[in-house]
């Protein structure tokens, strides 16, 4: 890639969250491999972000490689309407097996975003079809289910778009999110705010959408596990349906294999994406249980009313079999306690800093809050010049890296952390 490439990409193409006008520089990528990102001119940089909670095994690995190139010499696509494939078929499996036991229904789509609508509609439809009046949903502050509009309108309400459409959302409940921490002492009052809604609107409800144990992107705060079995509790004794969104958590993130394993709790729709594929391609699955599957299927429509073009995309699914296969057959258990003993040992002591609000490690997830919100394109520039991979956004200094980074690669991703925190002021 030369400047030419480079300037067409800032005047033609959006990036994420990114001003056409004013866009951020965006570095130019051109291989990846491991852990390693490389640059253009050659540079190579630790991969803190696994590409969004994505690229768990690394990039470019030979197995994943592979699945790919041997599903392509068999078929890239083919409709789902009316067809089914081997490598829909060995995902599924897969994904019942490993998911916890009451969800057994699987409905595949294209991104984490589509998902979440297909478990929002599920959970619609469910009470249309039992004859009950029910479309609100509720969730938590904080939260983050994704950009596209039933998504967005569960989203946290302040820190996201809902300003920007109010009044075309869809009007839903929030409670204020848990305040007990992962580590701290349980603290049953955290389940008030909820509790006095349910008592006010349960009738109302459809479901609760939230995001076990750990909030992404809505500001990356971690949560006690007798919360979410609270929550389980309470769904139970006012029979309203609970949507765990893993698709940031799922697949040994937080390290469990799914977030709800904290809390041993099950969900009655869990929506998985971003790792699914190990990175490689975009595809979500949202599973349900038989009896939500059924219920909506015996309902006025007949059926589920949602079917995408590319679903069940038969490259992705022979990717992403092959990444839970990969990740299932490594010691991931250990690898993700080794690393979340590393990034407390590096991390925690960050917190002593005077400009760090808190610093939060789980599994292989290391969050640094600042007291004032960053300079996104700053800091990238000096995480870049130290041959490092970081995406900082608001006031988190945040990393997720691939499982299969070394101590030594963590090592130089957190010095690198520690060394901008001077320089992260606005
Ligand atoms: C990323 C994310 C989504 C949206 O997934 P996309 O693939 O970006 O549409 C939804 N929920 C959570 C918890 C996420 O982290």
């Amino acid at each position: 890639m030369n400047s030419h490439d480079i300037a067409f990409d800032s005047q033609h193409i959006w990036h994420p969250y990114t001003s056409m006008s004013h866009p951020i520089p965006a570095y130019p990528i051109v291989a990846a491999h491991g852990v390693e990102l490389e640059m253009a001119d050659g540079k190579k940089l630790i991969d803190g972000m696994a590409s969004w909670w994505s690229a768990i095994h690394g990039y470019n690995h030979p197995e994943l490689n592979q699945a790919v190139i041997s599903q392509l010499n068999q078929m890239s696509h083919v409709m789902f309407g009316g067809i089914t494939h081997p490598p829909a078929v060995n995902l599924c499996r897969q994904l019942v097996a490993m998911t916890p036991e009451p969800l057994e229904c699987i409905f595949l789509a294209d991104s984490g975003s589509v998902a979440v609508e297909v478990a929002l509609k599920m959970a619609l439809q469910y009470w249309q079809a039992r004859g009950e009046k029910r479309q609100r949903i509720l969730t938590l502050r904080h939260g983050y289910h994704g950009d596209t509009f039933g998504a967005m309108a569960v989203c946290d309400p302040d820190n996201s778009m809902h300003g920007l459409y109010k009044g075309y959302l869809p009007p839903h409940i929030f409670v204020d999110a848990p305040q007990c921490g992962f580590y701290d002492e349980w603290e049953p009052s955290d389940l008030e705010p909820l509790i006095s809604e349910l008592t006010k609107n349960h009738r109302e409800i459809a479901a609760i959408i939230l995001e076990p144990i750990v909030q992404g992107a809505g500001g990356m705060r971690i949560y006690h596990p007798e919360y979410l079995k609270g929550v389980r509790q309470l769904c139970n004794e006012y029979g309203i349906l609970l949507i765990a969104d893993e698709i940031a958590t799922g697949f040994g993130r937080t390290g469990k294999l799914f977030a709800c394993h904290h809390a041993n709790i099950s969900p009655d729709i869990m929506c998985l994406g971003k790792a699914l594929t190990g990175g490689y391609m975009t595809l979500s699955a949202t599973l349900t249980t038989r009896h939500v599957a059924e219920t909506i299927s015996n309902g006025e429509a007949g059926c589920f009313m949602h079917g995408p073009t590319f679903m069940g995309n038969p490259l992705a699914c022979a990717v992403a079999d092959a990444s839970l296969t990969l990740l299932l057959n490594s010691p991931w258990q250990q690898t993700i306690a080794n690393i979340e003993q590393q990034l407390k040992t590096e991390l925690l002591p960050l917190a002593s800093h005077s400009a760090v609000a808190d610093v939060r490690v789980l599994g292989a997830i290391g969050v640094i809050e600042m007291k004032q919100p960053v300079n996104t394109a700053a800091l990238q520039k000096v995480f870049v010049e130290n041959g490092v991979w970081v995406r900082p956004f608001g006031k988190l200094i945040y990393i997720m890296p691939p499982y299969i980074i070394t101590p030594k690669q963590l090592t130089k991703v957190t010095d690198t952390m520690a060394k901008v925190l001077g320089q992260s002021i606005k």
